[in-house]
């Protein structure tokens, strides 16, 4: 049984997290921990992997206390710059592993990726994401992550700037991203969805991810997991597409 404890547990996610450790036969939910608790209570001898959801104000501390305590992490939580990542990987050990993924859900990894493997057979790509209105940033990091990726595979093919005759944009062309529109939808009753548009004369490829509910981030938190666990993965990791063998 792989002992897992659960930082930000009574959070959204980590209320989930906790749900779907309880249901996995192959974990055991070790420590549940939240604000105001004190992290060093986590030990190797209680928790092999802790899973980490709480606030971007909060997560490095967090995990570099987690660090600290020599035990493997797997961490959801939103908001790691270029800077955070290295103060992690400055004090971590050879052999721990630290796994931070800005997206579980896997439609959405599996869409960022074909999104890359299209997108040198197309002239023209856009991205649209659409979230529930409490969300406070636009656009999405993954809708930036998958223009960036369609950017980079079409430079490597060796493609130029996409078509567009747009003379006048009082901003409905959305945020340029590398080159690749990216637009936002806010609506009541929406989770969190992205479709990626290709176009060719005549042709159009439309790849799209839902996301209904957090249930769909729990199939990524589990394999993320089994695979820290395993202890094949040591240093800093992010993405869940290392995981997926594509
Ligand atoms: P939430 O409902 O606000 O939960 C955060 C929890 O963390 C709360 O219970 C909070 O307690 C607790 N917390 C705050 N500071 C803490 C600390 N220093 N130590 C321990 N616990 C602390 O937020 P959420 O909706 O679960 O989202 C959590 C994070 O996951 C966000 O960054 C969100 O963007 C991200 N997220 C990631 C994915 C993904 O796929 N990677 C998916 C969804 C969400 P208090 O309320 O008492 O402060």
């Amino acid at each position: 049984m792989i002992k897992v404890s659960v930082v930000g547990a009574k959070g959204r996610m980590g209320s989930h997290v906790v749900e779907a450790v309880n249901a996995a036969p192959d974990m055991e939910l070790a420590l549940a921990l939240d604000a105001g608790d004190d992290l060093t209570a986590i030990t190797p001898a209680n928790t092999d992997v802790v899973v980490e959801f709480t606030v971007p104000s909060a997560s490095l501390n967090n995990v570099l206390t987690l660090i600290g305590q020599s035990v493997d992490v797997v961490v959801g939580t939103t908001g790691w710059t270029p800077d955070k990542l290295a103060q992690v990987r400055g004090v971590m050990s050879a052999q721990q592993s630290v796994f931070i993924a800005p997206n579980f859900a896997i439609s959405a990894v599996l869409a960022d990726y074909f999104a890359r493997v299209a997108a040198p057979y197309f002239e023209s790509a856009e991205v649209i994401e659409m979230h529930h209105p409490d969300k406070v940033d636009a656009p999405s990091g993954t809708a930036i992550h998958t223009a960036q990726g369609i950017a980079a595979s079409r430079k490597a093919a060796g493609l130029g700037a996409m078509p567009d005759a747009t003379q006048t944009d009082g901003g409905s062309r959305g945020q340029v991203v590398d080159g690749v529109h990216v637009h936002a939808v806010r609506l009541r009753g929406l989770n969190a969805h992205e479709e990626v548009l290709f176009g060719n004369a005549g042709e159009q490829l439309v790849l799209r991810a839902d996301s209904f509910d957090r249930t769909s981030f729990m199939p990524g938190v589990l394999l993320a997991v089994r695979k820290v666990e395993t202890g094949e993965y040591p240093g800093l990791t992010v993405g869940l597409d290392n995981f997926l063998d594509l």
